[in-house]
């Protein structure tokens, strides 16, 4: 029986697997997909992990797995359809391929997009909406877009998008963004960047392809119409959790409710990452979060024995 499932293989999950095995614990890393990294994979610069400024996402999801790789951690590609966890000694994960048991699980699935929820936005997803700008932006090269949002995600997407692209509208509905100070320096700084404040989309509209964003600000009730050609949505996250919402306890939001020891309300299933509840979601606070939930499942482990 393996000691740890660890599932996921973003930034939580690959630091998980290098701490489980420098700790010599039989681990297995179940990934979605056969590329790891998760949400880091779509940012173009990391400028705030220590030590690696500007290094770009994929290589340090690249890094990541390669160094979990390096010291013997095993991966399977497959989909993780539901855990049972009948007894605290043997729990069992059941995938879209085989089962396997282990003694602990550190869930490190993380989170993605979140939806707007305005009209349009379905229809003409593909079409000119799109959630990831380092995936799509360059076929907007030298047009126009707009960008929804004011987190740091809106902010990066915006300054990438700015490269290539004529005009980026970066829309929000506040007067202050949410990002970084830094990034939030760089976008003023940025001359075709144009910010409109404290607005919201109604409705994204056009005849098979994005033509007109419908804005109604939010301080005059003003309605006014805006000709993009692209639309990227940046307005925060979503845990992936469903598969565990009835399992472990989880906030309001679909969080699992964890402290930084990272345990969850089910003994040896601890949760690392962006699906846990905590002040900041960082790929450092990811990192640590898998360190301290391998932390946790050895305690665990020998308590159990
Ligand atoms: P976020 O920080 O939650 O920001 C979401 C933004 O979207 C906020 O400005 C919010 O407005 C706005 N928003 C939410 N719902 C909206 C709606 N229905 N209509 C219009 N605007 C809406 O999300 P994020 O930027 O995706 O970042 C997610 C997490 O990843 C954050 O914790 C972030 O710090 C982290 N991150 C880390 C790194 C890194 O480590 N280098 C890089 C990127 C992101 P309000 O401000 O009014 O709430």
């Amino acid at each position: 029986m393996l000691d740890v499932i660890i599932i996921g293989s973003g930034p939580a999950g690959l630091a998980a697997a290098i701490y489980a095995m420098r700790a010599g614990l039989q681990t297995l890393v179940i990934e979605k997909q056969p590329m790891s990294g998760g949400q880091i994979l779509n940012t173009v610069d990391v400028d705030n992990y220590p030590g690696l400024p500007g290094i770009g996402g994929f290589e340090l999801g690249m890094n990541f797995h390669q160094h979990a790789q390096k010291l013997g951690a095993q991966f399977v590609t497959a989909e993780v359809t539901a855990i049972e966890a009948a007894t605290e000694k043997e729990k069992v994960v059941v995938t879209t391929g085989q089962n396997y048991t282990c003694r602990t699980i550190v869930l490190a699935m993380g989170a993605t997009h979140r939806m707007l929820g305005v009209p349009g936005e379905e229809a003409l997803r593909g079409m000119g909406v799109s959630y990831c700008a380092t995936c799509d932006g360059a076929f907007f090269r030298g047009k126009t877009v707009a960008v929804i949002g004011g987190g740091d995600v809106a902010l990066e997407d915006a300054l990438f998008l700015a490269r290539g692209c004529e005009k980026v509208y970066l829309i929000h509905r506040r007067d202050t963004f949410r990002g970084a100070r830094s990034l939030q320096q760089k976008v003023f700084d940025t001359l075709n960047i144009e910010v409109i404040w404290d607005s919201v989309v109604e409705s994204i509209e056009g005849e098979g392809m994005v033509q007109l964003l419908q804005l109604r600000n939010k301080r005059t009730g003003q309605q006014s119409a805006l000709s993009v050609q692209g639309v990227f949505i940046a307005v925060g996250i979503s845990p992936d959790t469903d598969m565990v919402r009835e399992l472990v306890d989880c906030d309001e939001n679909g969080y699992i409710c964890a402290d930084e020891t990272c345990e969850t309300s089910v003994p040896g299933i601890f949760a690392a990452g962006d699906l846990r509840t905590k002040p900041l979601r960082q790929i450092v606070t990811a990192a640590a979060d898998g360190a301290n939930a391998i932390t946790s499942a050895e305690n665990y482990l020998y308590h159990c024995d």
